[in-house]
């Protein structure tokens, strides 16, 4: 009888060490998105957003209020476009536990057409996304920005940059882009998506970082939706002017370009609504990572300095009573099989992982390293 309950333990162990074990919290976040289009109806129903028309005034004017009502702070943030036009970009913040911020970004204006894709796309996400976040209790304050006049010279952008204060300088960890991301009925490469990293541009010092940030944003992908990230070079968006001023940025951008942006075809008739809410899960998985919410690993602890390093010995480590959770090094919850006081990770593929463990009033951090056999 032992021998046969022994043999099901080892079962489980391998059944559960061959699962994609997957944070339960996003998934949770992500069966809560709502449906992208009436964001998209109304988008295009607000015309062609070119400098000094009504359309672009009156799209300002529906984010903000949009914004307000998730109960987000927000603001207008004026800038004078060199055509003499005074231009607005959009603004919400959702106040971080920690101290660092993460700017998430998304022109509103367009050019020639109603510009559903062209960045309706983006838009709509990261309206859903600050909806969501909103109710997380993030570590990271996030900062939503909905840039005006992109299409001409990235003036926005251009303007959040150049005004940017010292304080908020050195807290910002990256700039996050989205452009062109509701892909189009009927393209070729309607699996794919692209995860742009900086290569170069003004100057190589944060291309590293931008390259580790990239890399986890295409992990969850690969982990949350059924888009395969791909690799490419981050270029001619507003997350450019960030990268300029030496900011680390990464973007989305789709794997086919649009045909019809830039024209009156840019519509809802030719968008692939299924391919956009796929990039809405990818996105908000990425940003529930990188802004820390709680339960799902943040890539700050990556930097903390009060870590402490736990052995493993015959597959095991020995601890107290502490609550623990296990995450790997891109922030997925692990199984945790306890034998006793110590903790079993056999099971566990090879490879870095992080503790956390809770005695009730104090939350310690540890890591582990797992050697193949
Ligand atoms: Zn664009």
């Amino acid at each position: 009888m032992i021998r046969v309950l022994g043999s099901i333990a080892l079962i489980l162990i391998s059944a559960l060490a061959h699962a994609q074990w997957l944070n339960q919290r996003i998934i949770s976040e992500l069966s809560k998105t709502r449906s992208l289009i009436p964001h998209l109806e109304k988008f295009q129903e607000l015309g062609i957003k070119e400098n000094g028309s009504q359309a672009l005034e009156h799209t300002g004017n529906w984010l903000f209020s949009e914004l307000e009502s998730y109960g987000i702070r927000t603001v207008y943030d004026s800038f004078l476009h060199p055509s003499g036009k005074w231009h607005r970009n959009i603004i919400a913040e959702i106040p971080g536990s920690g101290s660092d911020l993460i700017v998430l970004g998304a022109h509103y204006d367009t050019r020639n057409g109603p510009g559903v894709d062209d960045n309706g796309s983006g838009i709509s996400v990261l309206l859903e996304i600050a909806r969501i976040m909103r109710t997380l209790s993030p570590s990271s304050s996030i900062r939503f920005m909905c840039f005006s006049a992109e299409e001409d010279g990235f003036w926005g952008s251009k303007h959040v940059v150049e005004s940017i204060t010292a304080a908020d300088a050195s807290r910002l960890k990256f700039m996050f882009n989205l452009d062109q991301i509701g892909g189009f009925k009927g393209a070729a490469d309607s699996d794919k998506i692209f995860c742009e990293r900086d290569e170069g541009n003004t100057t190589p010092l944060n291309d590293q970082k931008s390259a580790r940030i990239t890399d986890t944003l295409a992990r969850m992908f690969e982990l949350y939706t059924t888009l395969t990230p791909v690799r490419s070079r981050a270029y001619s968006s507003d997350y450019i002017p960030f990268e300029a001023a030496g900011f680390a940025i990464t973007g989305l951008y789709e794997s086919t370009d649009n045909p019809y942006t830039h024209s009156i075809r840019d519509s809802l008739t030719y968008l692939d609504s299924g391919y956009l809410n796929e990039a809405l899960k990818g996105c908000l998985a990425a940003m529930m990572h990188f802004a820390g919410v709680p339960g799902v690993l943040s890539n700050r602890f990556e930097h903390s300095s009060n870590v402490h390093y736990y052995a493993v010995e015959n597959g095991m480590i020995r601890l107290g009573d502490q609550k623990i959770s296990i995450f790997n090094s891109v922030g997925i919850e692990q199984p945790v099989i306890r034998n006793g006081r110590s903790l079993t990770v056999s099971h566990l593929t090879p490879g870095w992982y992080w503790l956390w463990l809770n005695d009730g009033n104090e939350t310690r951090l540890g890591r582990f390293h797992v050697i193949g056999n």
